[in-house]
């Protein structure tokens, strides 16, 4: 049959490829998946499951519910800064239908959006499946990562439209601290300028990090598309509960647009991130500092093999190892440390340019994976030395 040139040219997820290549080796310790390896708290399944039985088996209006935008609203003006009501958000099959929801009610084709270079790479296909063109912003290493406002003011042109954000970073765990994001808001208000900022690993901090989302900053409301999910601050990746919060005449064209992608998002799924709101929160804090002590495992384990350089992650579950002293490349990498050591990483090439030489590992895995991935790596990486 047929297949449309943007069907054709759509770039495949390298982390995809690295897991269809994975699927050949079971026993194989995987750092590979950017999943928690959490079970969904208790009381948000019991309320899905009884929301079910209640009759939630129905279309929802396109926006989402009434009573759960009305709860993230208040989410988001109490947390992160952010005041609105709920013609301010729409709740959409996780961050990924989100960002296409975003980035289709921004983009025409030929329209530039600056990205992030490495970042995660949805960004790329999503773009390109609108006709836009995705502009990659380096970020260093030297920098952990941090964007540059000053590298963002070069790379735009006459065709820029927005800025994507994404603190904290999949995949570099890059987290902006206020002044750069005042730094960065002060570039998009002076070239007049949207943003859409993907914050879904938000609650993923460590080592005393806050999370500044840049909606909150002084004239930036009206800029700003902030994504958010479900998925990772309540393991909740199988729901698919994302959501945005913009400006009213923003979120009713998006409104518009999601009757044509998947008109609303599963009815149950909504009443259940409901009751995720409402409920205790200890949850999201007892898995972060789980996060936390298999970050201390990983980075410690990884610093420990000869040759390989890593940064501390500042926030979300990944480290970002440079393992560019052993000479090869990191697909190269990558698809050894599969074949001869049984480990799934990611290689750092998958997340853009700028990621070559390095490998992305989730710490979303147990302590025990976690473990047997550093014994394997060691012993593979030693051998190649
Ligand atoms: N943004 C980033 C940076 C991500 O890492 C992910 C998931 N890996 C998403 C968005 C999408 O999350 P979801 O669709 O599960 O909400």
């Amino acid at each position: 049959m047929h297949l449309s040139n943007r069907s054709r040219t759509n770039p495949p997820s390298g982390i995809r490829t690295m897991f269809a290549l994975a699927a050949n080796y079971p026993d194989a310790a995987n750092l590979g998946v950017g999943e928690p390896n959490y079970a969904t708290p208790e009381h948000i399944v019991e309320r899905g499951v009884q929301a079910l039985r209640e009759g939630a088996t129905k279309y929802t209006p396109n926006a989402g519910i009434a009573e759960l935008r009305k709860a993230l609203a208040a989410k988001l003006a109490a947390e992160n800064a952010i005041p609105g009501t709920e013609r301010n958000i729409l709740v959409a099959t996780g961050a990924c239908e989100t960002l296409m929801l975003c980035i289709s009610s921004l983009l025409d084709p030929g329209d530039e959006l600056l990205i992030p270079d490495p970042c995660w790479p949805n960004y790329l296909g999503q773009v390109h499946l609108a006709g836009g063109v995705a502009v990659p912003v380096r970020t260093y290493a030297e920098d952990a990562f941090h964007m540059r406002a000053k590298s963002i003011e070069e790379a735009i042109t006459p065709r820029t439209k927005a800025l994507l954000l994404n603190s904290p970073s999949n995949p570099t765990g890059a987290v902006l601290r206020r002044e750069e994001l005042s730094d960065i808001a002060e570039v998009i208000r002076r070239h007049d300028l949207a943003v859409i900022s993907d914050e879904p690993y938000e609650h993923l901090l460590y080592d005393g990090r806050v999370h500044v989302s840049l909606a909150s900053l002084p004239g930036m409301a009206d800029r700003v598309l902030t994504v958010n999910s479900f998925s990772k601050t309540y393991a909740m990746t199988g729901w698919r509960v994302g959501f945005v919060h913009g400006p009213e005449e923003s979120i009713a064209s998006m409104t518009r647009l999601q009757e044509n992608f998947s008109s609303c998002v599963n009815a149950a799924a909504q009443v259940a991130c409901l009751a995720a709101l409402d409920g205790p929160q200890d949850v999201v804090e007892k898995m972060r500092l789980g996060y936390q002590r298999r970050r201390d495992l990983l980075v410690k384990g990884l610093l420990s093999i000869p040759g390989v350089r890593c940064h501390m992650p500042e926030g979300a579950f990944y480290a970002f190892p440079d393992i560019s002293a052993f000479g090869k490349s990191s697909e190269e990498t990558a698809r050894l440390l599969l074949e001869k050591a049984g480990v799934v990483t990611v290689p750092g090439n998958a997340f853009g340019a700028a990621g070559e030489g390095f490998l992305r590992l989730s710490f979303a895995a147990s302590e025990t994976t976690i473990e047997t991935a550093l014994e394997r790596m060691r012993a593979f990486l030693t051998s190649l030395a």
